[in-house]
């Protein structure tokens, strides 16, 4: 289950937003955005003096009972295989259906709109060009982010679908929203194929995927989105997406702009779900009400407070680029993250897939899908103005989980397959307070802050990234060890910066 986080200000202004009429919005024609292509990408190890680019991502390995290796494949497949995840493929031509729905107690002319213009306004957010948006459609932001190499489209159903309880009948039932994905996901797919008969909906099934959990699904609603309390942390009018169905489900509000074009970050979130990446904020409250709570990413990622570009480990996951690996002594000059992928990776002993613990070293500029959000952003999370470099830390180790609650039993490299589980899932996540006693201490992804504040809990500034002259500090692993080398920013500037990695002499006792 994965989900936003509360936008606190924001929700609350676009419910003012909602109550106006006769708002003249969304003058642009509908017009579909432009593929990018991808350039040409060989796949080819590239070797250079001290480090290396791998043309492909191994197969993550595991031990069988016999002690044997058995390979579970790629990132997708290993969560799609061993880890029970329904996610639409991040390369390549990908097809989802956005189903616009109403309520027999909210219809469409509760938003003011026409029924006409609530489809025309779903459609450019999803697959409009950048004129037809505030920020970009969710269509144009993915083949962006890809460098090319995902081009998202699909159907905006051009009939509204009825959902079968209405808001009172969902409030008073107290519907979970896991009903969604086990009871109206199902019904949603037969309201499609009896609306549209003509349609071969084969087109839109995902290879690979169990029939009945194929299908990506996206449904915008009209109701208005309402804030999760403490009473009720899992509001129905909320925007989620389900990880073993491709099923996201969002208000329209969400998209209700302060401007005339429809503003699609959460879908673009929530899209990010439906390739199978996690939330990056802590999306549990602590048991303990004192507790200050840790923000890993310090809100600067669109998994976390949606905002900007992906960064390097979502990209890395998605297999839209590879690192450059520090093998030795070296200076590793890198464009800007946003615009090329260059990333450099650092570990003293990498096993060449996603899921391992390494440091990654961005380079982070207010350009290209950044752009919008320096200035813009929302009320939790603005993006740096300066250029500067970004250090992650990831913990991305597998950990054998159970099928029930998906919860880590043990790492793979220390267990069996089907010994202890048949199914896999990350160790840790940003989430640490539920976690079992040996993984809660640990982060899936964290941003690591020049000048940290005393607790990271707010949102990261220009001041919290690396640029010539900061020192960055030892970069330690959860595993024991300590990164090998020296690093040092040589230059920075707006189109690209070099770094230096010297390896730490030991000195003799
Ligand atoms: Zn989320």
């Amino acid at each position: 289950m994965n989900f936003k986080r509360n936008l606190f200000v924001i929700t609350s202004a676009l419910v003012g937003a909602l109550a106006l009429s006769g708002c003249d919005f969304g003058i642009s024609k509908f017009s579909h955005y432009e593929y990018i292509y991808e350039a040409e990408d060989k796949h080819e190890d590239i070797e250079k003096e001290g480090y290396v680019k791998y043309g492909n991502y191994d197969s993550y390995k595991v031990k069988d009972n016999k002690g044997d290796e058995m390979s579970l494949g790629s990132a997708y497949e290993t969560f799609r295989d061993y880890g029970m995840n329904s996610n639409i493929p991040s390369t390549g031509d990908q097809k989802i259906i956005v189903v616009p729905v109403s309520f027999s107690d909210y219809k469409v002319d509760k938003l003011n709109i026409t029924e006409q213009q609530y489809i025309d306004r779903i459609n450019k957010a999803f697959f409009g060009n950048s004129k037809n948006n505030e920020y970009v459609s969710v269509g144009e932001y993915f083949n962006k982010s890809s460098y090319g190499k995902l081009r998202l489209d699909g159907k905006i159903c051009d009939k509204i679908y009825e959902f079968p309880l209405s808001v009172s009948d969902i409030k008073e039932k107290k519907l979970h929203r896991d009903a969604l994905a086990t009871d109206y996901y199902k019904k949603v797919i037969d309201w499609y194929k009896q609306t549209y008969p003509e349609d071969d909906i084969s087109k839109y099934e995902i290879p690979g995927l169990k029939t009945g959990k194929n299908i990506a699904i996206y449904m915008v609603y009209t109701y208005p989105s309402e804030e999760k309390t403490e009473e009720d942390t899992e509001n129905f009018f909320w925007a989620y997406t389900f990880s073993d169905v491709p099923l996201s489900w969002s208000s329209y509000s969400f998209s209700v702009p302060e401007y005339d074009e429809p503003d699609a970050h959460t879908y673009i979130h929530e899209t990010g779900h439906l390739l199978g990446l996690n939330d990056y904020y802590p999306t549990l409250a602590p048991k303990n009400k004192d507790t200050v709570v840790i923000e890993p990413t310090s809100f600067i990622d669109m998994m976390d407070a949606s905002v900007g570009d992906e960064t390097g480990f979502s990209k890395m996951y998605l297999d839209w680029t590879r690192p450059y690996y520090v093998t030795d002594n070296c200076e590793i000059q890198i464009k800007p993250f946003t615009e090329s992928g260059d990333l450099i990776l650092l570990s003293n002993n990498w096993n060449k897939t996603v899921f391992d613990e390494y440091y990654l070293l961005e380079f982070y500029t207010p350009t290209y899908l950044n752009a919008h959000d320096v200035s813009f952003g929302n009320n939790l999370a603005k993006l740096p103005k300066i250029p500067g470099i970004k250090v992650y830390h990831v913990d991305a180790r597998l950990a054998f989980i159970t099928s029930s609650g998906k919860v880590p039993i043990e790492y793979c490299k220390d267990g069996t397959f089907g010994t202890t589980s048949s199914n896999v899932g990350y160790a840790h996540d940003n989430n640490t307070y539920d976690n079992p006693n040996k993984f809660q201490k640990n982060y899936l992804y964290q941003l690591i802050l020049n000048n940290p504040p005393k607790e990271q809990s707010v949102c990261a500034t220009d001041a919290n990234l690396f640029r010539v002259g900061d020192e960055i500090p030892a970069l330690k692993f959860n595993q024991g060890d300590e990164f090998l080398y020296q690093i040092t920013i040589n230059s920075l500037q707006f189109s690209g910066s070099s770094i230096k990695f010297e390896k730490i002499k030991k000195h003799a006792k």
